[in-house]
This record gives C-alpha cells, sequence and structure tokens, in this order.
C-alpha cells in the first residue's frame, strides 16, 4: 500500500525523506555497527548528535549563549506546572487566553496558588480569533499560545511586550523566524510531534536569567537549571526522539531554512483559506486576521456532511480530517511535513465534493 496524505494534527506527517534517511540507519547508526538507540546517551556519538541539534535550533532561532536549549520530557503539558514553578517571582503572571491549551496552563497556575490575572480572553466568542494582548511591563512574565491546534488560530505577530514573554509553541514549533530579542522572549517552548518529529521530546529555550529565579523548594528533576547545568542530560533523555527531532532540522535546512518553509506554509493556507472563502458551502472557523498556518478548522453546511466528508476523504488516501471534539466539523493540520501536492489533492477533493453534495 502506498502511503497515505496526513493532515492528522498530532502527531503529525513526518517528511518522508527523514523517516527514508531513519530507516537506513535504523540498525547501523553511520556504519558504527550499532542503533542509535542501543548506546550512552553519555557517550561521544550521542553527545555529538545532541550538541549538533541544539547548535542547529541556536542557529534557526538566532539565538545566543544568553538562553538554554533544552530537550525535555513530559510533554508541553509538564510546561503548564512547571513554567510558573520556576519563573514565578512572587508579582503578578499575566495570560493570555485563547483556547482549550491556555485554559490548562492557567489552571496550573491557579492550582500553585499564584498571583495571576487572565488579561486578554477570546472565550466569549469560542476562541475564533486572537485577542488583542497588552502585558504588563512589570509582570513576571506575559504568557501566550501562539498557535492554537483546535480553533485554527495563530498569532500573526508575536506581542512584544517589556516583561519577559511566554511562548507555547507546540503547533507551530520551526514555522517561521522568531525575533527572540524583538518580542523579549523568556522562554519558547513546544512538543516535537506536531510540527517537528515524533512524540517523545520537548523542546524548551529558555533564558537563564529567568531560570534562575527558581526557589529552592523547587524539587530538583522539575527546576530548568539542574537541566541547564546538565546540558539535558541530568537523566538520560529520549534518545531516539532526539536522533529524529535532529533529523527534521537537516530536512529544514535542505528546504532553505525557516523563510523558506514559511514561504510554503503561506502558499498552502491560503490555497485552502481562498477555496473556503470563495465557496458558500465551506466555512472556516477563525477570523481574517487571525487564521492559522498550521490548522485549518472549517467545516460543511452540516455535520452529517461533515461525517460523509471525512470517510470519504479517507477513501481517497487523506486521513486525519475530522475536527477536534471540542469544536467539531472539519480540520486540516498542513504542518511542515504536508507538501504543497497533498495540499493540492486535498483543494481538488474538496472542489469535488461540494459538486457532488452542495
Ligand atoms: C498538543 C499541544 C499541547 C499538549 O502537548 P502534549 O505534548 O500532549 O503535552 C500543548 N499546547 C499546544 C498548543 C498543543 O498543540
Amino acid at each position: 500500500m502506498s502511503r497515505v496524505l496526513n493532515f492528522s494534527a498530532g502527531p503529525s506527517a513526518i517528511p518522508l525523506a527523514v523517516l527514508e534517511r531513519a530507516q537506513a540507519e535504523f540498525t547501523n547508526y553511520h556504519g558504527l555497527g550499532f542503533s542509535i538507540m542501543e548506546v550512552s546517551h553519555r557517550g561521544k556519538v550521542f553527545e555529538e548528535l545532541h550538541n549538533n541539534a541544539i547548535a542547529k535550533v541556536r542557529e534557526f532561532y538566532n539565538i545566543g549563549d544568553d538562553y538554554a536549549v533544552l530537550f525535555l520530557q513530559g510533554g508541553a503539558t509538564l510546561q503548564f506546572a512547571q513554567i510558573p514553578l520556576n519563573i514565578y517571582a512572587g508579582g503578578v503572571a499575566e495570560y493570555a487566553n485563547t483556547g482549550v491549551w491556555t485554559q490548562k496552563a492557567i489552571k496550573e497556575a491557579k492550582i500553585q496558588n499564584i498571583n495571576y490575572k487572565v488579561v486578554a480572553s477570546s472565550e466569549d466568542v469560542k476562541f475564533d480569533h486572537i485577542p488583542e494582548v497588552n502585558f504588563s511591563d512589570d509582570a513576571d512574565y506575559g504568557y501566550i499560545c501562539s498557535n492554537n491546534t483546535i480553533y485554527g488560530t495563530q498569532y500573526s505577530r508575536l506581542p512584544s511586550p517589556k516583561c519577559p514573554l511566554v511562548v507555547d509553541s507546540s503547533s507551530d514549533l520551526l514555522s517561521r523566524e522568531i525575533d527572540f530579542k524583538a518580542h523579549n522572549i523568556g522562554l519558547f517552548y513546544g512538543g516535537a510531534q506536531k510540527n517537528a518529529g515524533p512524540a517523545g521530546i520537548t523542546i524548551v529555550i529558555v533564558k537563564k536569567d529567568l531560570a534562575s529565579r527558581v526557589k529552592d523548594s523547587v524539587p530538583t528533576p522539575l527546576r530548568y537549571t539542574t537541566q541547564i547545568e546538565a546540558n539535558s542530560l541530568a537523566n538520560t533523555p529520549p534518545t531516539f526522539g532526539i536522533y529524529m527531532f535532529d533529523l527534521v532540522l537537516d530536512w529544514i535546512k535542505d528546504q532553505g531554512g525557516l523563510n523558506a518553509i514559511n514561504a510554503i506554509n503561506e502558499q498552502k493556507a491560503a490555497a485552502l483559506y481562498d477555496l473556503i472563502d470563495s465557496s458558500d458551502f465551506y466555512k472556516a472557523f477563525a477570523k481574517p486576521g487571525s487564521r492559522s498556518l498550521m490548522n485549518v478548522s472549517f467545516a460543511t453546511p452540516s455535520a452529517e456532511l461533515d461525517g460523509i466528508f471525512v470517510k470519504l476523504a479517507e477513501q481517497n488516501g487523506m486521513i486525519g480530517l475530522k475536527g477536534h471534539r471540542i469544536l467539531g466539523g472539519l480540520r486540516a493540520s498542513i504542518y511542515n511535513a504536508v507538501t504543497p501536492q497533498s495540499v493540492q489533492t486535498l483543494c481538488e477533493f474538496m472542489k469535488e465534493f461540494q459538486r457532488t453534495h452542495g
């Protein structure tokens, strides 16, 4: 059977070239006679791979030694708790609420009983757009989710607060260039499994001075400083996940880097939104100006037709198009690894579906 066109929200498509390279060196890494999974995380071979991956992340985001690049476990979900635990400094932590994933982050701030404030929200309109966000200059940090995977909304431009900005970039990680200085980014993180490889690692980029806010009462394994001092090797890291992530980084380089990837992503998204907007059959969920280049949430005129759409799409070799259960409808996740040709095929299928079911 040939490979399907994969529009899943996460875990999601991985570039075929990456999968094939991993397959080719699965049992014999670089001719050394072992799989990368079978060797010590403290040995020379893994160490070199690990440090190369960190260097590539630094290069893509143009960040210096004032930031640490960490490969952690526990997903973005652990970060919801780890962030206030480490960088809340006794003042006010401010949050912009743009959907389920920020609600979960806010819940953890509440559980820790810190002084937090929701300074912007689009909850009253079911999160169909990114609200205007203004963080206080003296907040301990301002928290956002740059791309809201479920609703298909995305900050077209990140805020540039005076306080440190914290960004959950789980579903638009490495999809575009980000100027860390201009946006005063203090912490930038995301799981690899949406846009940057298989599940298993969480990439956390944290400013070292921010990490040093941590109090003595925080358990050692939950401190960023522990992993900064150990170069993410305080405990055994998910070595195979880091290896796969590194292959994805090479693939991004081969595509021409983040700007080139972003240009392709813009074209892919425009093809879908243009089709949706020019039809009276499909309807996009997110308002123009807030629309995600990564997740396109939309619907046909009825839940019944949505269901038929998903089934027919599967019969035509396209998977992952069912909308999130919270929103219903349909969702096409068109991450870096989804090719323009795949999006083109989906567009043609959508036109044909409208012709036969509209
Ligand atoms: C998927 C997702 C998460 C949760 O990630 P886990 O790795 O499952 O913890 C958090 N935030 C966003 C924006 C996501 O898309």
